[in-house]
């Protein structure tokens, strides 16, 4: 099984900015394939348009779909699966939509996961993937 599949890391000798990832210039693990995938995803998220044309939401539906198929974690990509089919997205409703639904997708995984569930109102997707916190510091 690789480290990705059993979503642990594998060296001692170098340090890394996180101590619980493997070290810079390996391939990633669970963890952090994950908050790259989130990242990605939740910030295409918040720049999807308002109102998206026919082309942008069947481009959008195609890379959320993919994700059950393709994303190189079995177990979370079976997982997710579940709950894309439990909860189809709805991409009329734009970035808003969008991004609750996603947020709510990384809540499920958050509370299998015994991680903190994160509010998913839009003004605090925004401020996490798109705007920054409103006391400037992320400008
Ligand atoms: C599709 C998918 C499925 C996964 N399934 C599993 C699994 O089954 N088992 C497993 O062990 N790991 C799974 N992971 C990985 C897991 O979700 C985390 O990415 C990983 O454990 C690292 O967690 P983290 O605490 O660094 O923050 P992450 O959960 O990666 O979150 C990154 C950042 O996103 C923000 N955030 C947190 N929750 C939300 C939210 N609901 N909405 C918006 N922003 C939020 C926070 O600022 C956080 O710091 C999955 C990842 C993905 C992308």
């Amino acid at each position: 099984m690789s480290a990705l599949a059993s979503g642990s890391s594998t060296s001692t000798t170098k340090s890394t900015a996180r101590p619980d990832e493997p070290p810079e210039g390996c391939p990633p693990d669970v963890e952090q394939l994950g908050r790259a995938t989130w990242t990605f995803l939740h910030t295409t998220a918040a720049y999807f348009p308002e109102n998206p044309t026919p082309i942008q939401r069947t481009r959008m539906l195609g890379l959320l779909m993919a994700l059950p198929v393709l994303y190189p974690c079995s177990y979370c990509a079976q997982h997710l699966g579940e709950r894309i089919n439990a909860h189809p997205p709805d991409l009329r409703g734009g970035r808003v939509s969008l991004s609750r639904w996603l947020c709510e997708r990384h809540n499920e995984v958050n509370e299998r996961l015994g991680k903190p569930l994160f509010n998913c109102s839009i003004k605090s997707t925004d401020e996490r993937w798109k705007d920054g916190p409103s006391d400037g510091r992320c400008d």
